[in-house]
């Protein structure tokens, strides 16, 4: 995600590296490559110009003296805190109040919309455990109808559809009614989107919003398209005042442009991030946490947020006394495994993690890096993985035969994991280890 422009900002604030003050020269040289790296981002002269004229400012109007920071590091926090402020400051969050709350979605054909529909009935499902309803609004594209069936079948919610009907008001309207009868609390309404903005389609979706009265309308727009997508908002919003903006595709090649001048440009906030095309792949858009993934600071913040969803308390404190008595064994190991695996793609969960998204940014991260290791422990007999002691050389061969690789591989991955357990047993008898009370032992 931005990848390039992180590693320009990057480049940019390297100037600093060696400095002892931030003065006007320095500063000059730094502030020149920061524009530079907005710009080919796609942003605008004037907002990058903007940008860097505040920068600059409190720069130099900053405590020199400061003691405990580098000047490299005062520039991060300015640059990253202005990038905070451009993206919108604060998280914009969701109404939610209606009853049922009605939630519009429009936006350009190709942009999202539909893909986007699904995955907030999923996140509105599972994250705040609300009943939705989709309602396929599209009368002209039969395949569009088609799509966000498939979709809500996928994530498990019903969908409302006419498909006879060329009414998109009435359809929306009665959705409402349906809705209130079979006790759904949100609706989502998917809209037909257009190749290019037209007139036609402006009333129609302005014609929606009026007779359905949403709690939100929000936009979706394609990340990778840079100012169209800002410009295309920018139309819109004049004609239909919406509420925030979904930014798709974020996953892909962007190099930041849209996501960096929307809320400049238009006025309305970035509400969500959309980065695959699974139905999980959506995340809420906190500008602070953005800014640090561009500079490179990964994003500890959303990993901590998306172990926890993971995060099973009993069995934590179960693999807790486990660990304080040296009995880690294959099983919790591989329940581990199944943890990660659940908190999605391998490449995004490491580039959350500060420091790690610069060493994985050119490399493939094998989704199935785990299944070596699986294979392994899968080899194994019920008892061998309970009580690892047990592996001796036949063992070990029988192993290595049941799974297709080498005595090596077996060898080192049992290795490995002696040592792991080893290190989890010393690390539990420091003081802090766990939540509750001092390990025995
Ligand atoms: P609509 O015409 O606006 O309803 O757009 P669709 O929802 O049909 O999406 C258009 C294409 O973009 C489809 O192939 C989607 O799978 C894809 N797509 C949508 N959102 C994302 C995303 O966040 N990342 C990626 N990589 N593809 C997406």
């Amino acid at each position: 995600m931005l990848e390039s422009l992180s590693e320009r900002l990057e480049g940019a604030l390297k100037v600093l590296k060696g400095e002892n003050k931030l003065t006007e020269i320095n500063v000059a040289a730094s502030i020149k490559e920061i524009r530079r790296a907005l710009v080919d981002a796609d942003v605008s002269y004037k907002i990058a110009k903007e940008f860097t004229d505040r920068v600059k400012e409190k720069a130099l109007g900053s405590d020199n003296v400061l003691k405990a920071v580098s000047p490299g590091q005062l520039m991060i926090k300015i640059v990253m805190d202005e990038l905070t402020d451009l993206m919108g400051g604060q998280a914009a969050g969701l109404n939610l109040a209606g009853k049922p709350t009605v939630i519009l979605i429009a936006g350009l054909q190709g942009s999202g919309k539909t893909t986007f529909s699904g995955k907030l009935a999923h996140w509105l499902k599972t994250q705040k455990k609300k009943s939705p309803l989709l309602v396929a609004c599209d009368v002209y594209r039969p395949a569009a109808m088609d799509q966000l069936t498939v979709l809500a079948e996928q994530v498990g919610v019903p969908v409302y559809k006419e498909p006879e009907s060329k009414n998109p008001v009435q359809i929306a309207l009665k959705a409402i009614q349906y809705a209130i009868e079979h006790k759904c609390d949100v609706v989502i309404v998917d809209t037909a989107g257009r190749l290019a903005i037209d007139e036609e389609m402006m009333a129609e979706i302005k014609n929606i919003k009026e007779a359905i009265l949403p709690q939100e309308t929000l936009f979706v727009v394609d990340a990778m398209t840079g100012q169209d997508a800002v410009n295309t908002a920018q139309v819109f919003n004049e004609t239909i005042n919406f509420d925030g903006v979904v930014l798709t595709k974020m996953d892909g090649d962007t190099r930041g442009g849209a996501a960096l001048s929307v809320k400049y440009t238009v006025g309305k906030p970035i509400k969500f991030a959309s980065t695959g095309e699974k139905m999980d792949a959506l995340e809420l858009f906190y500008p602070d946490r953005m800014a640090q993934r561009i500079l490179g600071m990964g994003d500890i913040v959303s990993f901590v947020e998306k172990a926890q969803e993971q995060f099973d308390e009993e069995l934590a404190k179960k693999l807790e006394k486990k660990i304080q008595k040296n009995k880690f064994d294959f099983n919790d190991f591989m329940a581990q495994i199944n943890q990660i695996k659940k908190m999605g793609d391998l490449k995004s969960i490491m580039g959350m993690i500060p420091g790690m998204d610069k060493l994985t940014r050119n490399v493939e991260i094998d989704n199935n890096a785990f299944k070596k290791v699986e294979a392994i422990i899968q080899s194994m007999t019920p008892k061998e993985r309970t009580n690892p002691d047990l592996l001796n050389m036949s063992r070990k061969q029988r192993i290595a035969k049941g799974c297709g690789r080498t005595l090596n591989d077996v060898n080192m991955f049992i290795k490995q994991f002696e040592q792991m357990r080893k290190m989890m047993h010393n690390m539990s008898k420091m003081p802090g280890f766990g939540a509750g009370a001092p390990p025995a032992g």
